[in-house]
């Protein structure tokens, strides 16, 4: 048997299993459905170019054509449409953000993400740009349904199962050879709890710095063909309606939607957009972002067989499929962890 207990079902959990079930692993995925979870309000936005530089995000190059063909494959697998293709419209004000654009464009490192400057109107915005930058490659993925897609393929796996329950971390027993928990029987385990990590005894030394963030779901008239940006991202997910998100707070983790994170994100929509909005939802979460901004990977200093994916902070949907591909390689001996995410970093702190 190679059988591998998973904790936790959000992105990191789902894309692990799934990653340790194409190689023949039996998984039991152990998950508490009643925690709220990062990724169940995530946005789904990914974008290959930091703005605030407009250099390339940390391994573009891997990971954006890795994802893409990752979630194009689970769609075709599960019949379910959950990712999207959609080019960000990176709103530039001032002559200087046009002419470093441009310049970008001649960058070998960046002209590949960067496309044309657009500079007519848009109609329900506020037209005070001096250009609009279109980032190529960008793309969204419907999180919420990714999961689902994820749970109704799991449940036809005769190697798979799933224990909705709060994982208890006193009830492990740990071998070399073997996990017990609760008379279950495993070769290894696997957590990827979110920012739950720092209730887990054996990770709690990673150091987190959660950050929270609030998103809305509003009504608009506004054009679907692209997602907007400038102070928060405008994502079309269905006629007429939008996502909008997301503010950033490190002094508040908890888990609701805040009123101070509402008047944020209102005041940045409302510099963006002059159409009239209707706000139908607004959630909140909190992103498991490491003190380093790296994601977080690899085994336990002294249990070998027990392994960490966390840290996917504010990019889960761009790092989840090809960090779990580099973290199943791992467990199989076939490369070196990336010493950026290797959890052993902090040991050393
Ligand atoms: C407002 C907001 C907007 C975001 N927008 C984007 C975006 O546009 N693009 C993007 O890429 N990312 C975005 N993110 C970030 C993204 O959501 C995270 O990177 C990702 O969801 C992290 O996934 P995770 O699986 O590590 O954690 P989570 O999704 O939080 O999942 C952790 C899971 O572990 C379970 N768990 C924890 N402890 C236990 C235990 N002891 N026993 C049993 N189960 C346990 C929880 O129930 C939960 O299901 C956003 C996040 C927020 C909050």
């Amino acid at each position: 048997m190679n059988t591998t207990i998973v904790v936790g079902g959000g992105i990191a959990g789902c894309t692990i299993t799934y990653t340790l079930l194409q190689r023949g692993h039996t998984v039991v995925h152990i998950n508490n459905n009643t925690l709220p979870s990062a990724s169940a309000v995530a946005a789904g936005l990914y974008n290959p170019i930091v703005f605030k530089r407009l250099v390339p995000t940390w391994l573009a190059t891997d990971v954006v054509p890795y994802c893409k063909q990752f979630y194009k494959h689970i769609e075709q697998l599960t019949h379910t449409q959950f990712h999207y293709d959609i080019a960000i419209l990176k709103l530039l004000t001032e002559q200087q953000e046009v002419d470093l654009w441009h310049k970008k464009q001649q960058d070998p490192e960046t002209s590949r993400w960067l496309g044309n400057v657009a500079t007519g109107n848009i109609d329900g915005i506020h037209n005070k740009h001096a250009g609009k930058g279109t980032v190529n490659e960008s793309g969204w993925v419907n999180v919420p349904m990714l999961l689902q897609a994820y749970t109704a393929y799991f449940s036809t796996q005769h190697n798979y199962t799933a224990i909705n329950e709060q994982f208890d971390y006193n009830q492990l027993t740990i071998t070399p050879q073997t996990i017990t928990y609760k008379g279950l029987q495993a070769q290894r385990i696997v957590f990827a709890e979110g920012v739950y990590v720092s209730n887990n005894p054996f990770f709690k030394h990673i150091i987190m710095k959660p950050t929270k963030g609030d998103v809305f779901k509003i009504e608009a008239d506004l054009c679907q063909d692209y997602v907007l940006n400038k102070g928060c991202f405008v994502i079309p997910y269905a006629p007429q309606k939008f996502i909008v998100g997301s503010t950033y707070n490190w002094q508040d983790t908890s888990w609701d939607a805040s009123l101070e994170g509402k008047a944020e994100l209102l005041t940045k929509v409302n510099d963006l957009i002059t159409t009239p909005i209707i706000i139908t939802e607004h959630t909140a979460g909190v992103r498991p972002t490491t003190h380093d901004r790296r994601p977080t990977l690899g085994t336990h200093h002294t249990h070998k067989n027990m392994f960490v994916f966390n840290g996917l902070g504010t990019k889960g949907v761009l790092l989840a499929p090809y960090l779990a591909n580099h973290l199943a390689q791992y467990m199989h001996n076939e490369i070196e962890l990336m010493h950026e995410v290797n959890v052993s970093r902090y040991k050393a702190l």
